[in-house]
């Protein structure tokens, strides 16, 4: 059934203009359509309608770097030897947690990371998976549990050669049987933990598929260190020299340990850059500069969460020291994953993903001082409704397509079971 969002003030994301109009929603699956109607006599009859008086609607959000796996590891136990540096991050927290996953506790992480998600007015995830003891299939289990909340998705499965060629090899072909399938991309954990023939393959899939890579690069100097030693070269430098940068569908996170050459690739490719600036805060790896990376940049949380909006503010406080990232700016990289997945006919975040927030102005808000409030004043509290692809999935800020609090005794109980087997 149609939508229609009543008394509506609508926030165009491209101008910031204002709106006071109707809203009528059109469209799950095809046809993505959202029609301004100024008066309700043109409404048609069997429309469900929601009363937006006073309430602000705008286009929804999406994550463009996220981490579904790392959904359970909330609360669990430190790590049996603290980690003194990246590295050591990556083996003794994350590289454990994700060989603990099957397909019940990848489940669970996906459903769990969804259903925050969708909370926040994020409709439209941009995932980079890995569970190297259950890789055939994963990112099916995924996709189901982002289509059971309503989400639009991008899915990857991280390849890489730490666990051997075998897995490796796995990886590739998890990502061959998606993408014949699914809109997607091919995966690639980070330079240091991938090696030539690996990354060839991947090459090789990305030209097969039409698609692009999504990868790790110079989130801590290791990435930088290794690829000198190992390849003799920078690391941007050789993901170039395979011919990953050339498509706009690629995805390259993080980007904080580049020299000027590689900002130079970066800046003058069609590819595309991540900042995760609470994850570089968290692991203590460095701020991200985006000045000479070019305009392709967007947001991502990288499995710390999924409150991006959070993230968009975090980024604006924490790019006034080096970033100089302006009001303007950080909404530029709120909705550029917009840009990105439109431009590349990736379907899921048309005009028909609506956010309608309940925010309690304690001073007039218009167009003109809108980026104040954005930055100073929107939190997730502020989420009242949420359109995907044209159906209602939070309504009243209850999820409307999943019974919530039985999900989360589901992935309670999964939590505990990840931390034993993590603990074996
Ligand atoms: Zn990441």
């Amino acid at each position: 059934m149609d939508l229609l969002l009543k008394n509506a003030t609508y926030v165009d994301w491209h101008d910031l203009s204002f709106r006071q109009t109707h809203l009528l929603v059109k469209g799950i699956n095809a046809n993505p359509q959202l029609t301004m109607i100024e008066a309700l006599r043109n409404v048609p009859a069997d429309v469900e309608t929601i009363e937006c008086q006073g309430m602000l609607v705008m286009r929804s959000f999406a994550i463009g770097h996220h981490h579904v796996y790392s959904a359970l590891s909330r609360g669990m136990d430190a790590p049996p030897k603290t980690p003194q540096n990246f590295h050591e991050n990556l083996q003794y927290v994350w590289w454990r947690l994700d060989k603990a996953l099957d397909r019940d506790l990848i489940r669970a992480s996906a459903l769990a990371t969804a259903m925050a998600c969708a909370k926040a007015g994020v409709t439209f995830v941009i995932d980079h998976h890995a569970s190297p003891n259950a890789i055939a299939g994963s990112l099916e289990v995924i996709a189901e549990a982002f289509d059971q909340v309503g989400l639009g998705h991008l899915l990857c499965y991280e390849i890489t050669d730490r666990d051997g060629l075998n897995k490796a090899a796995a990886g590739l072909q998890e990502t061959s049987d998606y993408l014949a399938k699914h809109q997607g991309l091919v995966g690639l954990h980070a330079s240091f933990s991938v090696g030539d023939k690996t990354m060839d393959r991947a090459a090789e899939l990305m030209r097969q598929f039409k698609s692009g890579v999504h990868i790790h690069v110079a989130e801590d100097p290791i990435d930088q260190k290794f690829c000198l030693e190992h390849h003799q070269k920078s690391v941007v430098q050789r993901l170039s020299d395979f011919g990953l940068l050339e498509s706009s569908k690629t995805i390259l996170a993080h980007c904080l340990h580049l020299d000027e050459h590689e900002k130079k690739l970066v800046r003058e490719s069609p590819a595309w850059v991540v900042e995760n600036i609470e994850s570089n805060l968290n692991n203590n790896v460095g701020f991200f500069d985006g000045e000479k990376l070019g305009e392709n940049i967007f947001f991502g949380t990288d499995g710390l969460h999924s409150e991006i909006l959070r993230s968009a503010q975090t980024a604006y406080f924490a790019g006034k020291h080096n970033d100089h990232l302006s009001m303007a700016g950080a909404w530029q990289r709120l909705r550029y994953v917009h840009k990105y997945l439109n431009q590349n006919n990736f379907t899921g975040d048309g005009d028909n993903n609506l956010v309608v927030l309940d925010y309690d102005a304690p001073s007039e808000i218009n167009s003109d001082n809108f980026l104040a409030h954005f930055l100073f004043g929107f939190r997730e509290r502020h989420v009242r409704h949420v359109i995907s692809n044209g159906r209602l999935i939070v309504r009243d800020r209850q999820l409307q397509m999943i019974d919530e609090q039985e999900v989360l005794k589901f992935t309670r109980q999964q939590s505990l079971r990840l931390w034993e087997r993590m603990g074996k």
